[in-house]
Formats: structure tokens, sequence, C-alpha cells
């Protein structure tokens, strides 16, 4: 008999298998990155129906083989379905991006068990009304996964002279996968992102803020923050990783 899993999880991604199957992508509170198989999820009366949607949070039931690629799903109920998130076009893009993020450099992945409950705690949060400023919400989630893959680092200790910084403004560069404190960036030169004081105050401020206190700073510091903040930490991951991370998902929210 082969070892049950039973699990909270986030489906990442789902797809039609065959007739009626789908493979889902999920990331499970225990095991981390499980691609699954559920067979027959197309039938009317599959016990699957509904809960296999992106973004959807469901308690899984999973029959495991380490050595099979694809898992097998048992058995799945919804938990949350995020219909506040879905029903707002600038969260719907925020969500999706961050599952794309997930898909992208977690396939490969150990477990992270405090990962997963910051995963449900800032849908929860996306998920709630009223949010000043949705967006702060993705730099958030991005310098987490920053801080989680072990790369957060570089970007609070210049890459020349390893100080914080105490000169501005500072460049986030892109090319170099880190933070140029104004000193070495007037030496040196470099291309990204520059941040002035208050800026990267304000930068500072959202990474060491806990998800559900991000609503008392995204006013008025966060909105001191350029757009450009996500490409700037996204092109910071993409680098570290050495995976191309341009998301489908932001491209619905102009
Ligand atoms: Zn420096």
């Amino acid at each position: 008999m082969e070892p049950i899993l039973k699990t909270e999880a986030l489906v990442l991604y789902a797809m039609r298998w065959q007739e009626s199957s789908k493979i889902v992508h999920l990331y499970t509170a225990e095991a981390g990155y499980l691609k699954i198989i559920a067979k027959g999820a197309f039938r009317p009366k599959s016990p699957f129906r509904g809960a296999l949607e992106a973004l959807n949070r469901i308690e899984a039931i999973i029959s495991t083989r380490q050595t099979r690629g694809l898992q097998i799903l048992t058995s799945a109920s919804l938990l949350d379905s995020y219909l506040n998130i879905r029903e707002d076009l600038h969260k719907t893009s925020l969500g999706f991006a961050a599952l794309e993020v997930l898909k992208k450099l977690f396939s490969a992945h150990e477990p992270v068990q405090p990962f997963f409950h910051y995963l449900t705690e800032w849908l929860a949060v996306l998920n709630s009304e009223n949010l000043p400023d949705p967006g702060v919400y993705l730099w958030h989630f991005l310098l987490k996964v920053s801080q989680v893959l072990g790369f957060e680092g570089a970007l609070h200790h210049c890459l020349h002279c390893g100080k914080a910084p105490e000169a501005f403004p500072v460049l986030l560069d892109y090319r170099q996968g880190g933070l140029l404190c104004g000193e070495c960036r007037g030496r040196r030169g470099g291309m990204g992102l520059t941040l002035d004081p208050a800026q990267w105050k304000a930068l500072a401020a959202i990474s060491q803020a806990e998800v559900s206190a991000l609503a008392q700073i995204a006013k008025p510091e966060a909105q001191t923050l350029p757009p450009g903040l996500t490409e700037a930490l996204l092109g910071h991951l993409a680098h570290h990783t050495e995976t191309p991370l341009e998301l489908k998902s932001l491209k619905w929210y102009v």
C-alpha cells in the first residue's frame, strides 16, 4: 500500500488530461510542490468538481510514491476560492502573478512549512475588502520569496562595499542582482531602479512588516515607491534563480 498524504494545498495550475482527467500542480503545506493527476475530474459526478481550479485552497488526500512523477489525488475538498480576489481585476492579476512565481521557482524546491502559512495569510488579506493599495502586497510577496530562497541579503547590503547604504540614491541593479549604495554607484555605474532615502525606507518597512500589518504602512510611505519596483524585484529573483520571470498575469492589469 502506498503512503497517504493528507494536506492543505493551493492549486497553482490545472490542465485537462485525456478524456476526463486533470493534471494539477499543487503547493502543499506538508510536502511542498506536488504534481498530481485527478482521474475522472471532468465526469459529472466527480468528487473533485469545483475544487481543482487555480487559486483555490483545498484539503487534499494524495496517494504518493517517490519514484513517480505524478502523484494520485484521491480526494479534494474546497476550503476557500477567494471570491473577493476573483471579482477584482487588479487583485486577480496579483493573485495569479503569485501563482506564476510559485510555479516557476518552487517546483524543484524543498517544502518550506512556514511559507505555506504565509501564502494562506497573504491570500486571506488580499481577499479582504477595501485594501488601500493592493500593489504593495505583490512587493511583500516578492520580498518574502527572495527571503525564502535565501537571496534577500543582496537587497540590504551594497554589492561592492558590503555596507548598509548611507549614500543615496541607491540603485537596485537588474543585471548584478542586488543593491549598489550611492557611493559605489557613482564610482562604478549600473543599470536599474534608483531609490531616494524615503523610498528606501518604505521598501525596508514593507519587507519587515507582517502581511496583516501592511495596510497601515501602505499609505503614505508605499505611495512614494515607483511602479518599476515590481520589475526590479522580479529582475532580482530572475537573476539569482536563473529563471526568466515575465509574468503573464501582470499584463492583464495595466
Ligand atoms: Zn557601496
